[in-house]
């Protein structure tokens, strides 16, 4: 088992497999002008499994594989069959936008691959276009409906915009009336691609279950799974649940039990963090798996106590990497 230095069990890594995106969120990715990493300084599939079997023998039992939009990289399908048959990893979960995803879910309920999050911002199609830059509304719900024909347990993400997508909040949750979905709704961080572009107007995990109540006033809280980010509810008579996801404001960290890999190997012990080391150097380097190792426990034994140190300690870069190349 991992533990870092603050006694916290790390047992779940987050894999950004791409930053390239079909679609562009303007609170993730700037519409232009993005600066994609070289193919060449992508990790390699072979060196992500690799990674993914050397950190699951020590406790990593849980990948959720991310990005940019996964399902963009080429034979992600392979890649994703290979991780399927590691021994020691239990569970794989995917977040996607849903869009290249409707044909791959028989491939994937046959690797045991059953638990996606969708991200979805909205239920209106003009405001999905201004939201994402593109007119892909219709191929998202289609995945969704999809997906729970397939008996897949699927989150819904989404994104909670000031002034642009707060009168989705009280629809959104009426999905999980007659669907089994749990919803979730995230405070906007400010990874966004656009240095100097905070959110100081955010809506808070507070204001967003005001409205939620002012609606649903009896919505009851439930126990929240161990390790979760999200604070979960139910509401009389809905097949689903809802939950919010204090992204912003950092309530979570006490508990957080993750660690992330970018694109291009690096390795992040903390959302807010600048990145701690580089697996990718270390593998192209020559290091063996018990180097690669003991720089994963090494980086664990610094971890930053919850996110604002973690933002605090990288105060000369400050925070304005785009999400798609963190994986969320
Ligand atoms: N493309 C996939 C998708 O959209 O689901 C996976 C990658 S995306 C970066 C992962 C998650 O990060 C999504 O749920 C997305 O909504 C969330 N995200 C992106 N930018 C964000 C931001 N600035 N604040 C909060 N969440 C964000
Ligand atoms: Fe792409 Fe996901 Fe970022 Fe939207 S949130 S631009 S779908 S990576």
């Amino acid at each position: 088992m991992l533990y870092d230095n603050h006694g916290r069990e790390i047992n779940y890594m987050r894999l950004a497999v791409t930053d390239r995106c079909n679609l562009r969120c303007h609170y993730c990715m700037p519409e232009e002008g993005i600066n994609y990493v070289p193919r060449a300084s992508l990790m390699t599939y072979e060196e992500m499994v690799r990674i993914v079997s050397v950190f699951s023998k020590e406790g990593i039992s849980k990948i959720r594989i991310t990005g940019g939009e996964p399902f963009l990289r080429k034979d992600m399908m392979s890649f994703l069959k290979e991780i399927s048959i590691l021994p020691d990893l239990k569970k794989i979960h995917i977040t996607s936008n849903g869009t290249l995803l409707i044909d791959k879910i028989d491939d994937l309920r046959r690797m045991g691959i059953t638990s996606i999050n969708l991200s979805l911002d909205t239920l209106d199609r003009e405001r999905f276009f201004k939201i994402t830059r593109r007119d892909d509304f219709q191929k998202v719900m289609d995945c969704l409906d999809a997906l729970l024909d397939a008996k897949f347990e699927v989150k819904i993400n989404m994104v909670v915009l000031s002034q642009e997508n707060t009168d989705d909040i009280i629809p959104m949750v009426e999905l999980a009336k007659n669907k089994n979905i749990a919803v979730r709704f995230i405070e906007e961080m400010p990874f966004n691609g656009t240095e100097g572009k905070g959110n100081d107007a955010y809506w808070s995990h507070i204001q967003i279950l005001e409205k939620i109540k002012s609606k649903y006033p009896s919505a009851q809280k439930l126990i929240d799974p161990k390790y979760s980010t999200s604070s979960n509810y139910k509401i009389d008579n809905f097949k689903g649940s809802f939950g919010i996801i204090a992204a912003y404001s950092r309530t979570f960290c006490g508990s957080c039990n993750r660690i992330r890999m970018t694109p291009q190997g690096l390795i992040k012990t903390c959302l807010y963090d600048n990145g701690v080391f580089n697996v990718r150097d270390l593998i192209r380097a020559g290091a063996t798996d018990e180097q690669l190792t003991a720089a994963l426990k090494s980086a664990l034994g610094h971890r930053a106590k919850d996110g604002f140190e973690a933002e605090h300690k990288r105060f000369q870069f400050p925070v304005s990497e785009s999400m798609a190349t963190i994986g969320g």
